[in-house]
């Protein structure tokens, strides 16, 4: 099962699915797949699917389903949420390594200190799927953009959350002990001292990654690493 293919929920019907667009081109062109052959899928839900090629064609592959796996959702959900990163290049090396890392979803805020860009969300979307593929995970994360931190303390309610910040007491972070966690990294250049008030009032504990100051994207991904392996 070296190859995993990424099909939408809603191209899953009865015992059949459709691989689309990028996904049929890459079975079909450069793997040369063919009828007959067998094709694992993920709807990015939980379940992998074991089919057989029924129909292909660069623009659309069908395959008939002849086992389904379902992974049940994580008990713990890390939300890896960042201020925006203004250049392209470290933002999708963010995004891809938070997929790689576990993060249940990600989130992409607009932070006081970050420096306005526009994001391509097409790209970052098939970075997202093509980073899904290829660690193997049966969950495909969500992106979601907002506008400031206070939208995302809105948009999560209930969630415990983590804040990396500079200047907290290096030391090793404890493991996390709620089922929901917002994972928070400030952009290029930090939390503003409003961000911090406000999300010490939401109860957010603030941990250190370690003496030296990373850069924002080192520390997305430094912080996931911390909890590896929490399931
Ligand atoms: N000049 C900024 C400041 O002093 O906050 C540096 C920001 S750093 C490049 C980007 C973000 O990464 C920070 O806002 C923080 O969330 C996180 N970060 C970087 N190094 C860290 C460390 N050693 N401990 C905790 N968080 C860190």
């Amino acid at each position: 099962m070296d190859n995993i293919f990424f099909t939408h929920p809603e191209h899953i019907i009865g015992n059949h699915l459709e691989l689309v667009d990028q996904e049929a081109a890459h079975a079909s062109k450069v793997l040369r797949f063919n009828v007959g052959d067998e094709l694992y899928a993920s709807d990015g839900k939980g379940s992998l699917y074991k089919t057989k090629v029924s129909s292909i064609s660069k623009k659309s592959v069908f395959a008939d389903i002849l086992e389904t796996d379902q992974e049940p959702e994580p008990k713990t959900k890390k939300v890896m949420v960042f201020g925006a990163i203004k250049k392209r290049d470290r933002l999708e090396f963010a995004v891809e390594k938070a997929v790689e890392l576990g993060a249940w979803e990600i989130c992409v805020f607009n932070a006081d200190h970050s420096e306005r860009s526009k994001i391509n969300e097409d790209r970052l979307q098939s970075i997202v799927i093509s980073a899904f593929k290829q660690s193997k995970r049966r969950w495909l994360p969500e992106v979601k953009y907002l506008s400031s931190l206070d939208d995302v303390f809105k948009q999560y309610q209930g969630y415990h959350s983590v804040m990396a910040h500079v200047e907290a007491e290096v030391q090793r972070p404890e493991p996390l002990k709620h089922e929901k966690n917002l994972l928070l990294v400030g952009p290029e250049g930090g939390f503003s001292d409003r961000e911090i008030e406000l999300a010490k009032d939401k109860g957010a504990h603030m941990i250190s990654l370690g003496k030296n100051r990373l850069r924002a994207e080192t520390a997305a991904l430094t912080m996931l690493s911390q909890y590896l392996f929490t399931e």
